[in-house]
C-alpha cells in the first residue's frame, strides 16, 4: 500500500499545484504523508456530509475539487463548520487534499468530463494556457455536436446527461436556434461571454449564471445560454479523476480502492416552475381602435 506522499505526489503530477490562479488554496489540507492509503474518495465539496462519506467508507484519503480554506483563518475550532471538518478528518485519518483551478486547466480538466458527459467532441480550450505549446491546456472547452440540435434540444440533453439536482438546467436566447457548436465551461463561467462569441460557438453551457451578465449577453448577440447547477457541471470530473487515479494504482501495483461521492452537496434543494398568472396585458380600452364600441 502506497503512503499519503506517494498517492499526493502522482495527483501534483496530474495536477500541478503551481498551475493553479494565484487566488487559490490548492494542495493537502491535512494529512500525514507517512500514512498509508487504501481507499480514495473523489468530490467537488470539502463539506460534512463528504466527510463523513469518506469516514463511512474507511477511505484515508478524500480529494475534493473545491478548497475548504480559501483564504486564512485564526481557528479551526470544533465550533465552526469549517473547523468541525478539520476535527473530523484529523481524529478519522482521513487526508484532505484540493484540486481546483489546477484541475480546470489541465488535460484532461474539468471541462473535458463535462463535455464527456454532455457526448460532446472537444475541439480545443475556450482559452488556451500559453504555457502550453500543445495547445490542450486551458480554460472552458469548444466543442462539436454529432449532429445539429435546436438549443431546447441540447439544454434538454444536458439536463438529462449531468447528476440530477434541484436546480435542473435553464436557458437564455431563442429555443429554436440551431446548435451545431458549443462552448463549456464547468464552475462559474460568466465572466466568459466574450470569449464564447469570439470563438463562435452556437451556445455556452456553464453555471452560476445572473441576471446582468446573462441579460446582456443575450441583447449583444444570437449566443445562446445554458445555466446548470454549478455541481453539477463539475461533479463528472470525479469519475474523470478517480479513472485517472485508478490506472495509476494499476500502474504501481498499489491496488488503491477509488469511489467517487454520490452526495448532491450542491447547496439548492428544491425547484418550483413559477404558477402565477401571466403580465396581464394592457387594459383594452387603452388600445381600442377608433371606432371600436366602447
Ligand atoms: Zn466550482
Amino acid at each position: 500500500m502506497p503512503r499519503l506522499s506517494e498517492v499526493i505526489a502522482e495527483l501534483d503530477a496530474l495536477w500541478p499545484p503551481d498551475r493553479a490562479e494565484q487566488w487559490d488554496a490548492v494542495g493537502t489540507v491535512c494529512g500525514d504523508p507517512d500514512a498509508t492509503v487504501e481507499r480514495v474518495l473523489f468530490a467537488v465539496d470539502p463539506v460534512q456530509e463528504t466527510v463523513d462519506e469518506a469516514v463511512a467508507l474507511g477511505a484515508q484519503l478524500l480529494v475534493t475539487h473545491h478548497p475548504l480554506y480559501l483564504r486564512g483563518t485564526t481557528t479551526v475550532a470544533a465550533g465552526t463548520f469549517k473547523g468541525r471538518v478539520v476535527h473530523t478528518l484529523i481524529r478519522q485519518g482521513v487526508a484532505l487534499h484540493v484540486a481546483h483551478t489546477n484541475a480546470d486547466t489541465a488535460d484532461p480538466g474539468v471541462s473535458d468530463a463535462l463535455a464527456a458527459a454532455l457526448g460532446l467532441r472537444v475541439v480545443r480550450p475556450l482559452v488556451p494556457d500559453p504555457q502550453d505549446p500543445a495547445g490542450r491546456r486551458g480554460l472552458g472547452r469548444v466543442c462539436e455536436l454529432d449532429a445539429p440540435t435546436s438549443l431546447r434540444h441540447f439544454a434538454a440533453r444536458a439536463a438529462h446527461r449531468l447528476p440530477a439536482t434541484a436546480q435542473g438546467v435553464r436557458l437564455a436566447g431563442d429555443p429554436d436556434a440551431p446548435v451545431r457548436t458549443v462552448a463549456v465551461s464547468g464552475g462559474s463561467g460568466d465572466s466568459l461571454f466574450a470569449e464564447a462569441r469570439a470563438a463562435g460557438v452556437d451556445a455556452f453551457l456553464t453555471a452560476d449564471l445572473r441576471h446582468h451578465p446573462a441579460s446582456e449577453a443575450t441583447q449583444h448577440s444570437p449566443l445562446g445560454l445554458v445555466d446548470a447547477a454549478h455541481w453539477a457541471t463539475e461533479w463528472p470530473w470525479c469519475e474523470q479523476a478517480a479513472a485517472q487515479l485508478d490506472e495509476i494504482s494499476d500502474r504501481h501495483g498499489w491496488g488503491l480502492r477509488v469511489h467517487v461521492s454520490a452526495a448532491v452537496t450542491d447547496p439548492w434543494s428544491a425547484h418550483f416552475a413559477s404558477q402565477a398568472r401571466p403580465v396581464p396585458p394592457p387594459p383594452a380600452t387603452a388600445t381600442n381602435p377608433p371606432g371600436a364600441p366602447n
